[in-house]
């Protein structure tokens, strides 16, 4: 497969953008090699620069459930932009997405939209400490919640009191009121819940940042009642499973409700949304209701709600949901006869996200998943890659499904992994 299109757009992309990308996971340094620069995309495929065409099971890192260029979303889309891109005033497209969203997330009287998913969460941990009045907030080791400071650490050898960020420029001083804690792990954080003033605990319920990783039953029950009984606030960050995992998020797949809950992805269709959303009396904290101050020049873009009111309303008019689970049953089926005949591979589904794993028993937490053979994951990504699968450079990434992915781009994805497992 040719890409030499590619390769010269990267060699020119690095002269004027860090590393050539405008986010670091697109660089493929986890695997090796350069990226591959898209020219359209269309249902289940990407088109490169050089006419090469592509499965898609990144799908945009999670927002295109409906699959690339949904006519509907296309055509609404057009519509609305002979109106002008924005106002910096209220727009009605606001009012209707705010009534979707809280009509469909448990627990969700009010919304406020932001334009990324770091946003949100970094708008959630304020709402939380100004609520609560407090500072130290919980998050969980192999859980990303985007790039604001606070949440760039991870848990160093000496115990929760010294983290180490996990970039240059954030100090030490933005970190230490963020006690990291192994996921999956209900005895860690009682106790932590018990020794400290925590203003919240953030988490992904259904993780999508170490691969598909699940919340125990055991372990949400025991984030829950803790929060509940030391008043700290429950953020459940949904950027990534919001929409995705069940009809009503992983709230309505785990039956576990969360005091604010962080939105972004599915919910702006492709165009740069996030919220956060959560029962009336918490949100009333917020500006201008509030005096939790939060702002944004383009929040609420009547482009990008607009997306977001198209992706939801096919979502629910189309059932996705049901279509992702049938489609999500077959690509199990599929794998469990792989890792049943195959040493070495394990996997998980999660309604329309999913991870190969290359490593005997499916993870449950960051350690284990830090143990599977990452050498033998790069290989398998070029193989497909060079086969016309593209999948996300990276063990650590969930892959996602979509409503334009039919049976036959399913079963093209098992024969090219059973065919790559052969080697
Ligand atoms: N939370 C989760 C669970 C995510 O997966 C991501 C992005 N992958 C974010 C937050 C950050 O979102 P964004 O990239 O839109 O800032």
């Amino acid at each position: 497969m040719k890409r030499d299109n590619s390769r010269r757009l990267f060699k020119e992309a690095k002269k004027y953008i860090p590393g050539g990308v405008n986010s670091p996971v697109r660089a493929f340094n986890a695997v090796g090699g350069d990226p591959v620069f898209m020219e359209k995309a269309a249902g289940a495929y990407l088109y490169d620069v050089d006419g090469n065409k592509y499965i898609d099971f990144i799908g945009t890192w999670g927002p295109a459930i409906l699959g690339h260029a949904n006519p509907n979303v296309i055509e609404a889309l057009k519509r609305k932009i002979e109106n002008g891109t924005s106002f910096g005033t209220p727009t009605e497209p606001e009012v209707e997405l705010a009534k979707l969203v809280t009509a469909n997330v448990p627990g969700a009287d009010m919304v406020r939209f932001v334009n990324s998913g770091t946003e949100a969460t970094m708008t959630a941990i304020r709402l939380a400490r100004g609520y609560t009045g407090r500072d130290k907030i919980v998050k969980f080791e192999g859980c990303y919640h985007g790039h604001s400071d606070g949440l760039l650490v991870k848990a160093g050898s000496g115990g929760a009191t010294l983290n180490i960020p996990t970039s240059p420029g954030v100090p030490r001083d933005y970190i230490k009121n963020t006690i990291v804690l192994p996921f999956n792990d209900a005895d860690a954080l009682k106790k932590t819940l018990h020794d400290e003033e925590i203003a919240g605990v953030i988490m992904e319920p259904v993780a999508g940042n170490m691969g598909v990783v699940v919340g125990s039953q055991e372990f949400l029950e025991a984030v829950r009642v803790g929060c509940t009984e030391t008043g700290a606030v429950l953020i459940f960050d949904e950027v990534m499973s919001g929409f995705r995992v069940h009809e009503k998020g992983a709230q309505g797949l785990l039956g576990v409700i969360a005091d604010l809950v962080c939105l972004g992805k599915v919910i702006g269709g492709g165009m740069p949304v996030g919220a956060i959303a959560g029962g009336r009396e918490i949100m009333s904290y917020l500006a201008p209701e509030g005096n939790v101050y939060q702002a944004g020049t383009l929040s609420g873009n009547p482009i990008a709600m607009t997306a977001g009111i198209k992706t939801l309303e096919v979502f629910y008019n189309e059932n996705v949901m049901k279509y992702l689970r049938e489609t999500g049953e077959i690509l199990e089926a599929g794998l469990e006869k792989l890792s049943e005949k195959y040493k070495g591979i394990s996997y998980n589904v999660v309604g329309g996200m999913f991870t190969l794993f290359f490593c005997d028993e499916e993870p449950a937490n960051f350690e284990e998943v830090s143990k599977c053979d990452f050498e033998r994951f790069s290989k398998f990504f070029t193989f497909m890659l060079d086969n016309g699968i593209l999948i996300p450079p990276s063990q650590y990434e969930a892959n996602f499904l979509s409503f334009a992915h039919a049976k036959k781009e399913i079963v093209r994805y098992l024969e090219l992994t059973e065919k790559f497992l052969k080697i």
